[in-house]
């Protein structure tokens, strides 16, 4: 999503274990400090019992990645829930942290207009799906934590060309934009997977929605601009088999070919 971005947390398996801040995108550090969370274990997702000090739109979140959430643990991924108990108003409303190897999926939608402006943007009754869709995108920046491959590359890929005439500092925010949109088109596939997976039926309405997110705002090659992978996954068949992870990596190369 255009807003629920990805954190450009830099730690990845072997580095040491320490707060890290989540970033909305490049150049505007949101200085999240993950130690003032919330975080919630899995009686949060246990069918009788919820949190109870969260906002009714919180519980709407959590009731809607649920499933996701569920799925992720039940195959071994090491996954909390956290909130933020602050306004966070220039926050995305959901983003993943990495502390400690384990993954947090963090919640910031108090005094954050942008929570319930995304449910709105959603098409009229496939808010559940497009919750899941949001937290399977969440979960394939889990999966390339837990891999020590952020920011990396697939075996065969070398980094394509640098602009010419860049200063040292601008040669670094170019990399760093590559390396996480790379990272954002990774995660929207193995979304469009579980979508897929779970919601075969309206993969072609839940697709759309999402090229319309990440339309807004549109700026071409920019962090979030995964249109070259979202136009390659119009056609579901196009992903391959196996888990949502496995799936998402034959597009995900296909256009990372082109891109690299
Ligand atoms: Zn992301």
């Amino acid at each position: 999503m255009k807003t629920v971005h990805l954190p450009t947390l830099k730690t990845a398996r072997g580095q040491p274990s320490r707060t890290q801040p989540l970033r909305r995108r490049a150049g505007a550090l949101a200085a999240v400090a993950l130690q003032g969370l919330l975080v919630a274990g899995a009686l949060w997702w246990s069918a009788s019992s919820h949190a109870a000090d969260l906002t009714p739109l919180e519980q709407r979140w959590v009731d809607g990645m649920s499933p996701v959430i569920r799925e992720a643990r039940s195959s071994g991924l090491p996954l909390d829930v956290a909130v933020r108990p602050q306004a966070s108003p220039d926050d995305s409303p959901v983003a993943l942290g990495f502390v400690k190897g384990r993954c947090k999926l963090v919640l910031s939608l108090r005094g954050n207009p942008e929570g319930q402006a995304v449910l709105d943007r959603m098409p009229q009754g496939l808010e559940q799906p497009a919750l899941e869709l949001m937290a399977a995108h969440e979960l394939g920046h889990c999966r390339r934590y837990l891999d020590g491959a952020w920011f990396g590359l697939p075996a065969g890929f070398s980094p394509g060309q640098m602009p010419d005439g860049l200063s040292p500092e601008l040669q670094e925010a170019y990399r760093s934009m590559k390396s996480t949109r790379r990272e954002e088109g990774y995660g929207d596939l193995v979304a469009l997977a579980w979508i897929r997976q779970q919601h075969g039926e309206r993969y072609a309405q839940l697709h759309a929605w999402l090229v319309s997110e990440r339309r807004r705002d549109y700026v071409p090659g920019d962090h979030h601009d995964t249109l070259a992978w979202l136009q390659l996954a119009r056609d579901p068949a196009a992903l391959g088999q196996g888990s949502i992870f496995e799936a998402a990596r034959p597009i995900w190369e296909r256009a990372l070919q082109s891109d690299e």
